[in-house]
């Protein structure tokens, strides 16, 4: 047991103070407004188990989102040396379940109400929402879903489904090297073969915005971003394939901790060394539904910008329809911190690179790659850049603004006026509000307060403030 202590370290930064068998402390990244929220479930329980697995260095973070998960709190970010651990279930479910951004040359306020709903229809035309459902490009085979496990995006683009710079602009250029199918499971197979170019349900979303303020406008003109332009957000991931590859090495990394005298704290943190044949093969395999994800959004990207071409009657080009950025908010990572190599896990957390770091895209090397923080449907999302300071969260920030209501508690405690007060005038997909009441703006935290706690202090500069217009929901 843990002592649970929280010692506060200046403004927005708190310690969770190194006890039992904590090997090193937490951080924590919240204002008065979040502070008590974090009490109310286990995350800090959760960062206290992470910090508890063996070649954890530094600190475990807990970024402003974090609310309780499964091993790892959502918002959370753990390090391990290279004779550290590996875990499943500090990547999270849906692996590389990640955010894009792309840049229109359109001014929302020309787009009337009936424009845009038969805008929204025609992207759902091209990309099928739900959970389950299978892709709806017949030439993308078994082999080519072979290859994309291998290539990531790349393998998309070469095909036609996007353009050449849009790999520039994603995150590990659309493909994070190590992946082998052999390491992926039969049924992982299966589950993933068919569903490139889908979105998922519930929490992923298409959403059409409007850039309602720059705070930084070198940073907003370089990244497309002016106030009045529309955008357009994508947030989903590897699908079914990631997530039964999470299942299975949440499985069999249970007696593999066991065989290397891993003390587990928590079953969701099931883990082994990452130099081990068990490690490495869940790094392999991991990697198999990042390019899948990375894919999957290049894929998507690729449907959105044929709807926009028909609906607006001219070619996608020309309405821009450029990618500002892709990042990952799943994912775990080798990447050099403070001099030595360390195994990065961010579950609902973004990797935000400081302005000058080589890690950047060389589009993006003097500011920072944008970082993209989506709030909710009703709310505002951001986009923001990293800093120098944030070495202290190994260039992290949050993902999002982060779950305040689980989706049981949101259906019940949710009200149809309350929902539609919510929405604004935001238009949605759903012909049902019922189904959408577990993703309501009300179930999630202040993305304002999220935002401005890191911002506060100098972790993250806010670049640009969104606002939604419609959304298609998973
Ligand atoms: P997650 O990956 O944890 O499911 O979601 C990431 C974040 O996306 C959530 O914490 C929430 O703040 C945000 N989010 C969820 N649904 C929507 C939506 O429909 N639109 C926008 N802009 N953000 C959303
Ligand atoms: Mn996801
Ligand atoms: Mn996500």
């Amino acid at each position: 047991m843990y002592g649970m202590e929280l010692v506060r370290e200046g403004q927005n930064r708190y310690r969770l103070k190194r006890s039992g068998n904590m090997r090193v402390d937490g951080f924590v990244y919240v204002n008065e407004y979040l502070l008590p929220l974090v009490r109310r479930d286990k995350s800090l329980e959760q960062l206290a188990n992470a910090a508890s697995l063996p070649g954890v260095v530094e600190r475990v973070c807990g970024m402003p989102d974090i609310h309780e998960g499964f091993g790892l709190p959502i918002g959370g970010v753990m390090a391990t040396a290279a004779d550290g651990v590996i875990s499943a279930g500090a990547v999270g479910m849906d692996i590389n379940c990640g955010v894009r951004l792309l840049a229109t040359n359109i001014m929302a306020k020309e787009l009337k109400i009936p424009f845009l709903r038969r805008l929204i229809e025609r992207i759902e035309e091209y990309v099928p929402t739900g959970v389950g459902k299978k892709g709806k490009h017949k030439a993308i085979t078994g082999e080519i879903f072979e290859e994309v496990v291998h290539t990531g995006s790349r393998g998309i683009v070469k095909r036609g489904y996007g353009r050449p710079e849009d790999l520039g602009r994603t995150e590990e250029e659309g493909c994070l090297s190590g992946a082998d199918l052999g390491a992926v499971s039969g049924e992982a197979y299966k589950r993933g073969a068919v569903q490139l170019g889908t979105l998922g349900g519930g929490n992923h979303f298409i959403e059409l915005q409007v850039v309602e303020e720059v705070y930084d406008p070198a940073a907003g003109k370089l990244f497309g971003l002016e106030p009045g332009v529309l955008t357009v957000m994508i947030h989903t991931g590897s699908r079914g394939f990631g997530h039964q590859i999470c299942v299975d090495y949440s499985k069999s990394l249970l007696p593999a901790a066991r065989k290397y005298g891993i003390e587990l704290p928590d079953r969701g943190l099931a883990c082994a060394p990452a130099d081990s044949k068990e490690g490495r093969d869940y790094y392999a395999a991991m990697a198999c539904a990042v390019n899948f994800a990375f894919a999957n959004r290049q894929l998507i990207t690729h449907d959105v910008r044929c709807a926009f071409g028909d609906i607006f009657g001219c070619s996608p080009e020309e309405l821009g329809l450029d990618l500002i950025y892709d990042v990952a908010h799943n994912i775990a990572k080798w990447e050099v911190h403070g001099g030595r190599k360390v195994l990065v896990h961010r579950k609902g957390a973004t990797r935000a690179l400081p302005p000058g770091h080589p890690g950047n895209p060389a589009v993006y090397r003097r500011t920072g790659h944008p970082v993209l923080i989506p709030g909710s449907m009703g709310t505002a999302s951001y986009v923001l850049t990293g800093t120098g300071a944030a070495a202290e969260t190994f260039y992290s920030a949050n993902h999002g603004a982060g779950r305040t209501l689980s989706r049981t508690a949101a259906m019940k405690e949710i009200s149809r006026e309350q929902f539609e007060a919510s929405m604004g005038g935001v238009l949605y997909n759903s012909r049902n509000y019922k189904e959408l009441l577990d993703e309501a703006p009300g179930a999630y935290k202040d993305i304002d307060q999220v935002v401005e706690t890191l911002a506060a202090i100098n972790l993250t500069r806010k670049v640009a403030r969104l606002l939604p217009l419609a959304v298609i929901k998973g």
